[in-house]
């Protein structure tokens, strides 16, 4: 079967790592006419914005994208390409697995841990008042009307919006994949004891969910303490779920862990849509070197064909890619012992090793 992809190589190290990736799935068997569709910096003075039209189409009718990172333009009055997507879409889910890889460096081993980030609400939502606007200062007002409490009249304003249904959706969707995927422990994480109708809202909402699983642990936490325990003694989480900010910051945390953005992938999901995209972002300094890691992006792809059905193409790459990071030869410069490692191979030779490993 063929199936029908968007491809959006994006901007920065996103093209050329992009084309790797793609070699590798052709390479696994994988049969996809893709359909290249354009976003991020590049475009912008060709379109007017830096997210056409076209572009959502073109994943709204395919079902399924493979996105390489896109630099947010700053000082443009666009916001991120990214987050632009996933709300455009609502893509309410942000999946990112991490797991350790033999042969990548850490200082920890044996992590497994799925990070569920809520991707359309919280400070996220775009909603936001800049310092010194006359709007700003009429918010700020009304606010001290309502809450009787004091704002500096100096202040910028963002909104943190967090809904029952919104949290409601996200924390299912952590329980059905700790099901589908033989996970024991659902951990929901927040401020909840600052931030109560918005934080707490969530934990509420989630223990709601949790009680129609009950083959499925819940536990709470807070996003401080979780950022030390989740230093000190990982293995004793599973699936984390958590608003948006927070799943950003804890995704990086993770990733972390696990030795670095070149190695985490991720997916976002909703609506019957989408979109797998490595954490990592466009790396500027790096774009068109062939330098940097395609294995995020690879190991995205690896998320994407077990979603569209190719079980058996996504554990021959995944077995492939771990293969040669182990071996620890053809590898780039950020799995080597030494980052000046001179047998450091670049992006597309790292993917040729991969192929030559299927
Ligand atoms: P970044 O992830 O692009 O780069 C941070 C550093 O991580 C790089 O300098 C590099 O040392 C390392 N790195 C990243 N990817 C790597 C790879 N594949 N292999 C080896 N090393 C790698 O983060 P940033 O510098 O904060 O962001 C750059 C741009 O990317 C910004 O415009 C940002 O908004 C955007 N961004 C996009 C996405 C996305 O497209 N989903 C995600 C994050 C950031």
């Amino acid at each position: 079967m063929t199936h029908n992809i968007t491809l959006i190589p994006g901007d920065g190290i996103g093209p050329e790592i992009c084309e790797a990736v793609k070699r590798c799935v052709i390479a696994a068997g994988v049969k996809i006419n893709w359909e290249v569709a354009e976003a991020g910096a590049d475009v912008l003075k060709k379109y007017g914005t830096p997210l056409p039209e076209s572009t959502l189409e073109s994943i709204r009718k395919n079902k399924v994208a493979l996105k390489g990172p896109i630099t947010t333009p700053i000082g443009t009055g666009f916001r991120s390409v990214n987050v632009a997507i996933r709300k455009e879409l609502d893509l309410f889910v942000c999946l990112r697995p991490c797991k350790s890889l033999t042969g990548v460096r850490s200082k920890y081993k044996n992590i497994d841990l799925v990070v569920v980030r809520e991707n359309t609400e919280d400070l996220y939502a775009g909603i936001e008042f800049e310092e010194g606007k006359t709007e700003t200062l009429g918010l700020i007002s009304e606010i001290e009307k309502l809450s009787k409490k004091k704002i500096s009249k100096d202040s910028g304003i963002s909104i943190k919006p967090i809904s029952i249904s919104g949290t409601k959706r996200i924390v299912k969707f952590a329980f059905d994949y700790a099901v589908k995927n033989n996970r024991k422990k659902v951990t929901a994480v927040t401020k909840a004891n600052i931030m109560k109708f918005t934080d707490g809202l969530f934990f509420h909402a989630a223990r709601e969910v949790a009680k129609e699983y009950n083959t499925i642990e819940y536990e709470e936490r807070l996003i401080d303490n979780m950022c030390m325990q989740l230093v000190q003694k990982p293995e004793l989480y599973d699936v984390l779920v958590l608003p948006n900010l927070y799943g950003d910051i804890i995704s990086d945390l993770c990733a972390g862990l696990i030795g670095g953005l070149g190695v985490a992938p991720g997916a976002n999901f909703g609506n019957g849509l989408a979109v797998f995209e490595a954490i990592h972002g466009s790396a500027p300094k790096y774009a068109g070197l062939n330098k940097v890691n395609p294995t995020a992006v690879l190991l995205s792809a690896v998320l994407m064909l077990r979603h569209i059905g190719e079980q058996a193409s996504a554990d021959k790459l995944e077995k492939a890619a771990a293969k040669v990071i182990a071996e620890g030869k053809s590898v780039t410069y950020d799995l080597k012992l030494n980052r000046d490692d001179p047998t450091a191979v670049g992006t597309s030779q790292m993917a040729d090793a991969v192929i030559a490993a299927l």
